[in-house]
């Protein structure tokens, strides 16, 4: 059987060239989540693999934030029974996005790449912040450069091998004059 690395490093989803992520950090090799969704096939494998992670856990909301994100919060949502909610990013953080709230039940955040955990940490504080508890987090993939620390129960399903993240002022792509991807 293959397996979660060996489907989602065969996506086509990993790129090269000079990335600034969201963290700041700069990066010569990036994840794009979005050309994942778009095979069907090892999308649905990956998050059935996620979902299974938290059956029987009596999740009644599965949130995730921007684009991919969210597919995945409406996938995970609906293999586990619960509702999908959907958070964008704004000027002071993430904020839930639409008119339905988030009632007190389990929520499951969840994110497609983090790099240091930076979006969860925001999705987890939405959750709070609307009364609601987390239950935890589900990562599809991280670089494995940093510890993700979030402070709740928290499932990775795949740690990239040979990713990378810079301070710009190390960054071996703006040394090169490589321009930003
Ligand atoms: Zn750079």
């Amino acid at each position: 059987m293959t397996s979660p690395a060996q489907l989602l490093e065969s996506s086509g989803a990993i790129r090269e060239g000079h990335f600034v992520l969201d963290s700041g950090l700069h990066s010569t090799r990036y994840f794009q989540a979005v050309d994942l969704l778009a095979d069907k096939a090892v999308s649905d494998a990956l998050f059935d693999a996620v979902a299974e992670q938290w059956v029987d856990r009596d999740i009644g909301i599965v949130l995730g934030a921007n684009e991919a994100g969210s597919v995945m919060a409406w996938s995970i949502a609906g293999r586990l029974g619960a509702e999908p909610r959907f958070a964008r990013k704004s000027s002071d953080g993430y904020r839930l996005f639409g008119g339905a709230g988030v009632p007190p039940m389990p929520v499951l955040v969840v994110d497609d790449i983090t790099t240091t955990g930076g979006t969860a940490k925001h999705l987890l504080h939405v959750v709070r912040s609307h009364g609601a508890t987390p239950v935890g987090v589900s990562v599809l993939a991280t670089k494995g450069l940093f510890e993700i620390d979030l402070g709740v129960e928290t499932h990775v399903l795949v740690t990239l091998d040979g990713m990378d993240a810079h301070n710009p002022e190390q960054c071996p792509g703006c040394e090169a004059g490589v321009p930003i991807s």
